[in-house]
């Protein structure tokens, strides 16, 4: 179990699945292995030594101060998806969220850093046929331009999600619209990083003099810390996506805040830190 400390506040990393091996052009279509491998400090954590990158789907659960809650809880199970890696699949998450001491009905915050099927998928499950809430005490934050957008139906890639993962919680009136830079409790503040979709936030974590940013998908996988101009290939408006990726990865290497890649395997939690022009990630230990 992997595990932080960042002042009052406890984060915990639940993983649903970490894939190595993919072919980075899949995921980074500007990408190359041999570019990849070439950014040493990236083998053997986040690529192997062709350059192949490892990915995580990963929730992160917060507790501290009475409070209990989840960022982006992952793909689900027995969910339809276009993506095979994603389709019907049948995870032992809740399994390792009851490992890691947590229970649903102790989430009092599901927090969506945006409406991709892997971050909202565990918000429901298949009971009886039909799609009903997992964390049945929680509020679940969503940001207005966020909804407006996953409830197109026509955003490839991501069909049925707005259906089967966002809409049993608004009928079950556990929904709330959020301002993107709302504060969600003490020293718990989204941040506007818009760019890989349009109402996407990330969540900074300050207590006691200790800050952690949990990025969201601003970027994807620790090398876009080298190659930030490097788009992922979700990414809706990927100049938007550039400029934001930019601005955060400045913003976490001058405030030395412990960094937590939302899609980062094996060691997914660290410092930015300058190189340059870019930046590289420097994993904990
Ligand atoms: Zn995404
Ligand atoms: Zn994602």
């Amino acid at each position: 179990m992997q595990r932080w400390q960042v002042g009052d506040y406890t984060i915990t990393s639940v993983v649903e699945s970490e894939t190595p091996r993919i072919p980075p052009e899949l995921f980074l279509p500007e990408a190359r292995g041999e570019r990849v491998a070439r950014h040493a400090w990236v083998v053997p954590d986040y690529a192997d030594a062709r350059g192949r990158l490892t990915l995580r789907v990963q929730a992160f659960a917060i507790e501290g101060r009475g409070r209990c809650l989840l960022v982006d809880p992952c793909v689900g199970n027995a969910k339809p998806r276009v993506q095979p890696f994603w389709n019907q699949q049948s995870w032992p998450f809740l399994e390792r969220f009851a490992e890691a001491g947590l229970a649903p009905a102790r989430v009092d915050t599901v927090v969506h850093t945006h409406l991709h099927a892997d971050h909202v998928g565990w918000d429901t499950r298949l009971r009886d046929g039909s799609w009903v809430p997992t964390f049945e005490r929680a509020r679940h934050l969503y940001t207005a331009r966020e909804l407006e957008w996953c409830r197109k139906s026509e955003n490839p890639g991501n069909e049925g999600v707005y259906a089967d993962s966002v809409a049993p919680i608004v009928d079950a009136g556990l929904a709330d619209v959020v301002p993107e830079d709302a504060t969600i409790g003490e020293g718990l503040r989204l941040e506007p990083t818009p760019g890989h979709t349009p109402g996407h936030v990330s969540l900074w974590v300050e207590s006691r003099g200790e800050t952690a940013l949990i990025s969201g998908d601003f970027l994807h996988h620790p090398v876009q810390c080298a190659e930030p101009q490097w788009a992922e290939v979700g990414d809706e408006d990927a100049e938007l996506a550039r400029v934001t990726r930019r601005r955060m990865l400045e913003r976490a290497a001058q405030g030395g805040a412990l960094f937590l890649g939302t899609h980062f395997a094996t060691r997914p939690a660290g410092r930015i830190r300058r190189d340059g022009e870019v930046f590289r990630f420097e994993a904990l230990a």
